[in-house]
């Protein structure tokens, strides 16, 4: 059964209610923190290919900027719109408090299929995009970053573009580049690598060995290809995976060097031989011990909590669990990494990117790769404790501390004018 549809918006603002409550903010600071600070809405045209124009839409949203320059994602996707925006934006606020790096939230996206559009067409779009949000962004203001749809690739036009109209080249404007203009080793796999050093604690603290463990990954993107990829070279057993035309399952297990070079030649997971065909929501309820969401928000919901039958979840896609659904598997002893922590590889790299970039001094994979672990160890760590202390689930505790921080540091700078 597909999930009821949900907005992504109710479900951060319900989230962001439960901490308020519990943090007993005071409700100046509610009204201000519940909303976004800032909403660009862009039209603007594209030539295609064959000489025709189409116009499409995009946004730029700040939530919250208190804590540094805002920092989020560009999605390309046909069905996005401003409250998933909205929500995305309000969500990076709350992740890059939680692994307390100095940036503020934000989210940009176009509506659009980009596997649709050919590479030239794609550019121009890119390229006009950043025209139209560059009034928002920069390197000491808003760094926008790869989501869905869009990679390093996107990244470069975007740099470029940015670059041509400074006049000089500005790489620390966007994170996710391409290693040869600026970007960092190890950002590519970092949301992943991020994921995996936060279940690796969380499996030391539920005392189970990710090693033998059986994996099932929703979206086998950016993030959700190289988790699998990452815990399979652990030692984990990848029983299924799933991309937006459908999903996989194999009850020993799925060869992930097999499974990538099949998406590479068809496009798909689908069809993969020597395992059954899956839909992405029965996937979610396959027998394993780690469900890894990667994909899109609200997948798992009040009509599906229930039957979930894995340990723990790692959400490394933003928003895929509902506030009702949380409760549901709190009071079944699921164990759920939330998306502020569990996601928080990607935008923790980003970050280190961005330093590289303005300082013009760059590290090796193997410095990145121990940093990025120091902030994911330091933040699981900082969340058990408060789920502990409060007796509250690991959602609940991850907005305790990073609401908590963006009120006070909101109070310290106290408001303007
Ligand atoms: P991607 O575009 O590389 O991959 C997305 C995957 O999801 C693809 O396999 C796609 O086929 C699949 N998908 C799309 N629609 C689907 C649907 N309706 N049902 C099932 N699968 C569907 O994107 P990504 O960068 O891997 O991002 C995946 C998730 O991780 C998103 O929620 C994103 O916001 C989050 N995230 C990404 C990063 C990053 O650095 N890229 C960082 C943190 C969080």
């Amino acid at each position: 059964m597909a999930p009821a549809p949900e907005n992504p918006l109710t479900n951060a603002q319900r989230q962001f209610d439960i901490a308020a409550d519990l943090l007993n903010l005071e409700s100046g600071l509610r009204k201000i923190l519940r909303v976004p600070q800032r909403e660009l809405t862009v039209t603007f045209p594209v030539k295609m290919d064959n000489g025709s124009i189409e116009v499409y839409t995009g946004y730029r949203i700040h939530h919250n900027i208190t804590r540094g320059p805002a920092k989020g994602g560009i999605r390309y996707h046909p069905s996005v719109d401003i409250d998933e925006v909205r929500a995305l934006a309000m969500w990076m606020t709350w992740k890059c408090a939680t692994v307390n790096i100095p940036y503020g939230g934000a989210k940009g996206a176009v509506v659009l299929d980009p596997k649709l559009l050919s590479l030239s067409e794609l550019e121009r779009l890119t390229r006009r995009y950043t025209s139209e949000i560059s009034i928002l962004i920069g390197p000491d203001k808003d760094i926008p970053a790869p989501d869905v749809g869009t990679n390093a690739q996107v990244m470069a036009w975007i740099m470029d573009t940015f670059s041509m109209h400074s006049g000089h080249t500005v790489p620390a404007v966007v994170t996710g580049k391409p290693i040869n203009i600026g970007g960092s080793q190890g950002r590519q796999e970092s949301t992943a690598r991020g994921l995996v050093y936060v279940l690796r604690e969380a499996s030391r603290h539920l005392s189970f060995d990710i090693t033998g463990a059986k994996v099932a990954i929703q979206g086998f993107g950016n993030v959700g290809a190289v988790s699998a990829r990452v815990l399979d070279e652990m030692g984990a057993t990848i029983v299924a995976v799933s991309d937006s035309r459908g999903g996989i399952y194999s009850r020993n297990g799925l060869s992930i060097n097999d499974v990538l070079a099949h998406k590479a030649r068809t496009g798909s997971v689908i069809d993969f031989p020597e395992a059954d065909h899956v839909t992405n929501q029965e996937l979610l309820e396959l027998p394993c011990d780690i469900l890894i969401p990667a994909a899109l928000e609200s997948q798992i919901t009040e009509q599906n909590a229930g039957r979930i039958k894995a340990r723990v979840i790692g959400e490394a896609a933003n928003g895929p669990t509902t506030p009702g659904a949380d409760d549901i598997l709190y009071d079944r002893g699921v164990f759920v990494l939330p998306d502020i922590l569990a996601g928080a590889g990607g935008v923790t790299v980003s970050y280190f990117e961005w330093v590289q970039g303005l300082q013009e001094f760059f590290w090796n994979e193997r410095e990145v790769n121990a940093q990025l672990e120091r902030v994911m160890v330091n933040a699981f760590q900082n969340v058990l404790r408060i789920a502990q202390e409060h007796r509250v689930h690991m959602r609940t505790a991850a907005y305790l501390l990073s609401v908590g921080r963006v009120a006070q540091a909101t109070t310290t700078r106290g408001i303007y004018p």
